[in-house]
C-alpha cells in the first residue's frame, strides 16, 4: 500500500504542508523533529522560526490533518516549538548572543515610536521569545517611566546588567545619565555609547533587540543605525501627509544602509468614538499609501486610546495593563507579523539555507 505507516510516509505527508511566510514546505525547512511511531499513534514537533508566528495554529491543522490522512494512523500528537535563526549579522561583530536585532525609527519625534518599540518587545516576550529593548533615542529616552523602571542593577565587574522589566531586558540612555541632565552627544561619544550598549552589558542570549533609534534621519539616528547590526527596521507614521513625507525620508535612510525595512507600522490612525464609528484624527490611510509607494509591507495600524498614554506615563505598557483592547490586540499582531518578516530576512542572510540544523 502506498501510504503505510512509515517514518518516509509521514514525512511525506508532512512535505506538503507549506509555511505561509517561508514559501517552504516543513520537511524542507527541517522543521520536523522528533517524530516518532508507536503502532498507531504518531507523534513530532513542530520547530517553528519564532514562537510569535501569526501562522502556528493554521501549520498545526495543517500539520495533523496531513498525517490524520495516512491509511493507519488513529492518534496525532502534535508539540509546537521554536527555534529562532540568527542572521549572522552580529556574528564577528559583537562576542553576544543576539540573534537578532530590530530597529524602531520615525520621520519625526511624538508619532509613537517609543510607545510601539516598548510594546512590541513586551508582546515578543509574552509570546516567549527572549527579548532585550535598547532604548537609543539620547534625545528623549522615555522607556525607563514608559516600563516603571527607576535604575539599574548593580552592575557585575565591568558589566552593565539590564533592567526586568515585565519579561524583558531594558538598557536606556536615560538609565545611564543624572535625570535632568542634558543630552548632548557628538559623533565619537555617540559610538563610544553604542559600544558600551553592546558590549559593555549583559544582555544574555536574545532572540530579538528592539532598538529604539531617535527620530529623525539627523547624525544621530544615523550614525546609531550605522554602528549596529541590524536585522531590519520598523517605520512608525502618523497617517497625515507631513508625517508621511518624513516617514518617507526615515525609510530611505535606512534603505542607504543596506537595512532591510520590516514594514511601516500607523499610529494614532482613528478614535472610535463609544457608538462604534471611527474619527480619523490625523486623516487616513496614509501609512498603507506610503507602503504601496515605497514597496515596503504595511505592517497594521494602531488606533488612539487614552489608556496608551496612561500607560506610558504610569509605567504599565498597554499589553500588559489592557490585553484585550483593541490597541493591544493589534500591537501583538503586529509584533508577530514582524517576528515573521525577521525570520525570512534571517532566511535570506544566511543564504536559503535549511535552518535549525540539527548536529
Ligand atoms: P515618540 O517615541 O515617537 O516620540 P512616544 O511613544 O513617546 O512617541 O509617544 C508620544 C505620546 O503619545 C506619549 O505620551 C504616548 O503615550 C502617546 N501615544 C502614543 N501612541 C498612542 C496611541 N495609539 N493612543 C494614545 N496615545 C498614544
Amino acid at each position: 500500500m502506498a501510504n503505510k505507516l512509515t517514518k518516509e510516509s509521514v514525512l511525506a505527508a508532512l512535505g506538503t504542508v507549506q509555511d505561509p511566510d517561508l514559501h517552504q514546505d516543513l520537511v524542507t525547512l527541517n522543521m520536523i523533529r522528533n517524530l516518532e511511531i508507536t503502532g498507531d499513534k504518531v507523534s513530532f514537533t513542530v520547530m517553528l522560526t519564532t514562537p510569535a508566528c501569526p501562522m502556528r495554529g493554521k501549520i498545526e491543522a495543517e500539520a495533523r490533518q496531513a498525517v490524520t490522512s495516512i491509511g493507519g494512523v488513529k492518534t496525532v500528537e502534535v508539540k509546537m516549538d521554536s527555534d529562532v535563526p540568527n542572521d549572522g549579522r552580529m556574528r564577528g561583530l559583537v562576542n553576544m548572543p543576539i540573534r537578532n536585532a530590530i530597529a524602531v525609527g520615525s520621520g519625526k519625534g511624538g508619532v509613537g515610536k517609543s510607545t510601539v518599540a516598548v510594546n512590541l518587545a513586551i508582546a515578543l516576550a509574552q509570546a516567549g521569545a527572549r527579548v532585550g529593548l535598547m532604548d537609543a533615542d539620547i534625545y528623549g529616552p522615555n522607556t525607563p517611566t514608559m516600563l516603571g523602571v527607576k535604575k539599574l542593577p548593580p552592575p557585575n565587574g565591568q558589566k552593565l546588567i539590564p533592567a526586568d522589566a515585565f519579561g524583558i531586558k531594558l538598557i536606556s540612555m536615560g538609565l545611564l545619565v543624572k535625570p535632568g541632565q542634558p543630552l548632548i552627544w557628538r559623533g565619537p561619544m555617540l559610538n563610544s555609547a553604542i559600544r558600551q550598549f553592546l558590549g559593555d552589558v549583559e544582555w544574555g542570549e536574545l532572540d530579538y533587540l528592539i532598538v529604539d533609534l531617535p527620530p529623525g534621519t539627523g547624525d544621530a539616528s544615523l550614525s546609531l543605525a550605522q554602528a549596529l547590526p541590524l536585522s531590519g527596521a520598523v517605520i512608525v507614521t502618523l497617517p497625515q501627509l507631513v508625517s508621511l513625507e518624513d516617514a518617507g525620508r526615515g525609510l530611505n535612510m535606512f534603505k542607504q544602509l543596506d537595512v532591510p525595512i520590516l514594514g511601516i507600522v500607523e499610529n494614532m490612525s482613528y478614535l472610535e468614538l463609544p457608538d462604534g464609528t471611527r474619527m480619523d484624527i490625523f486623516g487616513s490611510g496614509g501609512g498603507e499609501e506610503l507602503a504601496r509607494a515605497t514597496d515596503t509591507t504595511f505592517l497594521g495600524m494602531i488606533p488612539i486610546d487614552q489608556n496608551v498614554r496612561i500607560g506610558g506615563d504610569t509605567g504599565k505598557p498597554i499589553v500588559v495593563s489592557h490585553p484585550e483592547s483593541a490597541v493591544a490586540k493589534s500591537l501583538q499582531e503586529i509584533s508577530q507579523k514582524i517576528a515573521a518578516r525577521v525570520s525570512v530576512a534571517a532566511m535570506t542572510a544566511n543564504n536559503a539555507l535549511p535552518i535549525n540544523i540539527v548536529e
